[in-house]
């Protein structure tokens, strides 16, 4: 049952009028009183680079792309591996060939100028549903339901909701949906968002700063951390591999993943395939004959398993190879810069 939706509203509101977030991609409330409008490929970059990062993490990111590429023409003009390349240490790269794609199709098909609704918005490739939403509450201050992770959990502890997630994601949505006004919409969503990062946090929500405890049920049941509640997670499957560190002068050997499945498009040390038992030194298939070193090992865990990578060192020519100098392997995803780093220190 939703009680006092205005008081929540209201108080969340003053809240994030006095300590939102100043954060480059974002018109605070003040500036948007005054008619200031968001940059919808500001907040739609914003908004992609910050899927599954933290803030610190993803704003240098912004401010560099931003400052090479400051509008959607210019990163849709971009070539692709140069894109690539600045994504890199980001993650889920699958995430920046759909944020070429997206760019392309604004700047090709519509005009350079992004769609006003959450429809419009969703019919753009690799825009999804929360992205949409966001968007489109955030640039065009439509009455969207803008619901991700951080909503979910003020959500369950608002309204103490003891189903489990992902059951309880619908219900989950519909209780943030009851809040979402005409009014200010945008900076409603964004509210929410720094409220769920500064206060609401998932393991030490600061309850007594937070503009919602007078309405919040999990506070006055006391154990607010506890929610959302959550089904026990099978465990991650595990995988095993060999990286090779080829080296040529001052030079490494790199190659480029093929642009379908993990890591695609980006650049990479050349690797076995990886599988779920370690490899005998003997099944090793090496790119060529060489007097090979073990020269470290790395684990790295990604979304949908965890990973012991060896880095197998060797000089020699590798054709086809891209030949990059040590300064440049700053381009490589990180358990590839981090397997190249561990083998290069040995
Ligand atoms: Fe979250 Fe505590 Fe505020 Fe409830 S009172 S919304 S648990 S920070």
């Amino acid at each position: 049952m939703i009680q006092n939706p205005d008081l929540i509203r209201s108080n969340l509101l003053g809240w994030y009028d006095a300590h939102g977030r100043s954060l480059p991609w974002r018109v605070g409330p003040q500036a948007g009183l005054e008619g200031v409008r968001a940059d919808p490929y500001r907040v739609w970059l914003s908004e992609v680079m910050l899927q599954q990062t933290t803030v610190p993490h993803a704003t240098p990111y912004f401010l560099s792309f931003t400052q090479r590429w400051p509008t959607v023409e210019a990163l849709a003009a971009e070539v692709d591996g140069e894109v690539m390349a600045a994504w890199a240490g980001l993650g889920y790269y699958a995430r920046a060939r759909n944020l070429l794609a997206c760019a392309r199709a604004v700047a090709n098909q519509h005009g350079g100028v992004f769609p006003t609704t959450e429809a419009g918005l969703l019919s753009l490739p690799g825009i999804g549903a929360y992205t949409a939403a966001a968007v489109a509450a955030i640039a065009f201050d439509q009455a969207a339901n803008v619901v991700d992770g951080n909503v979910e959990r003020v959500m369950s502890r608002l309204y103490a909701v003891d189903a489990p997630l992902p059951d309880s994601k619908l219900e989950l949505k519909r209780l943030a949906a009851a809040l979402v006004r005409d009014h200010r919409p945008g900076d409603w969503a964004q509210a929410l968002m720094d409220l769920g990062a500064t206060i609401c946090r998932p393991k030490s929500p600061l309850c007594e700063v937070c503009p919602l405890q007078a309405q919040c049920k999990a506070y006055r049941a006391g154990e607010p951390q506890t929610y959302p509640r959550k089904l026990k997670k099978a465990a991650k499957p595990h995988r095993y591999g060999v990286a090779f560190l080829i080296q040529r002068g001052g030079e490494v050997a790199l190659i480029r993943r093929p642009d379908r499945g993990l890591l695609g498009g980006m650049l990479a040390l050349p690797s076995t395939d990886w599988r779920s038992t370690p490899f005998a030194d003997q099944e090793v298939e090496v790119p060529f004959a060489a007097s090979w070193q073990a020269a470290a090992s790395i684990e790295h865990v990604f979304t949908h398993f965890s990973l012991s990578l060896s880095v197998w060192r060797a000089q020699g020519d590798l054709p086809g190879a891209i030949w990059t100098p040590l300064a440049g392997l700053g381009a490589l995803p990180s358990v590839f810069l981090k397997a190249a780093k561990a083998g290069l220190d040995h």
